[in-house]
């Protein structure tokens, strides 16, 4: 399984509540490379440059991350939910070609659906400092034109399920679920 959501789309919190009813293992790329910077390993002296100006670590490294991560036992036993990858079309690719060298196949991709209206409101209301309107909208329009490619990747072959992210955590969970369900039966 794939989540995808913008920023503030709650989809951190919904990936979490998946692992956890599903059993599956929650792979966050965005996790593992914070976790590289703050070891100080190579790949995160890399990735840091480029995770503070906003763009992206180059396909070759977050392909290799990813195939040696999925190709630990703890995923082939209990399945992945992969959270932040593919990013690009380019990704995707790879993920599909990662995913049948070990006999595994992509299954659904869900789209936590937030307005950016709402995602702009719930973003200000953190009151974080680098949460200026400028900034945010900056990213989510970064976000918007890295991913819709994807989502029409996807939807092309027919993984690609929206779920709308409005409404209450646990409602949303629901409809989240419900969609996986359908799609696993
Ligand atoms: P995230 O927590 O998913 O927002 O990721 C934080 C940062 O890590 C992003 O802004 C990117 O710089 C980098 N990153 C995470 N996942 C990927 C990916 N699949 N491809 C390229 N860069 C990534």
């Amino acid at each position: 399984m794939a989540i995808l959501g913008r920023q503030g789309s709650g989809k951190g919190t919904q990936s979490l509540r998946i692992a956890e009813s599903y059993g599956c293992v929650h792979v966050s790329t965005g996790d593992m490379l914070r976790a590289a910077v703050a070891a100080g390993t190579d790949l995160g002296r890399q990735a840091s440059e480029v995770m503070e100006a906003g763009g992206l670590v180059g396909d070759d490294i977050m392909n290799g991350i990813v195939a040696e991560r999925l190709a630990e036992p703890d995923i082939e036993a209990a399945g992945v939910l992969l959270d932040g990858f593919p990013r690009t079309s380019d990704q995707a690719d790879a993920l599909q070609q990662i995913l049948a060298d070990l006999g595994h196949r992509l299954t659904i991709a869900i789209n936590i659906d937030v307005p950016v209206q709402e995602v702009t409101q719930r973003m200000m209301a953190r009151g974080r400092s680098d949460d200026t309107e400028e900034a945010i909208s900056r990213r989510l329009a970064l976000y918007e034109e890295q991913t819709a490619p994807l989502r029409d990747w996807f939807s092309e072959r027919g993984l690609l399920v929206t779920v709308d992210g409005l409404g209450a955590e646990s409602q949303v969970f629901d409809r989240v679920s419900a969609a996986i369900d359908d799609r696993l039966q």
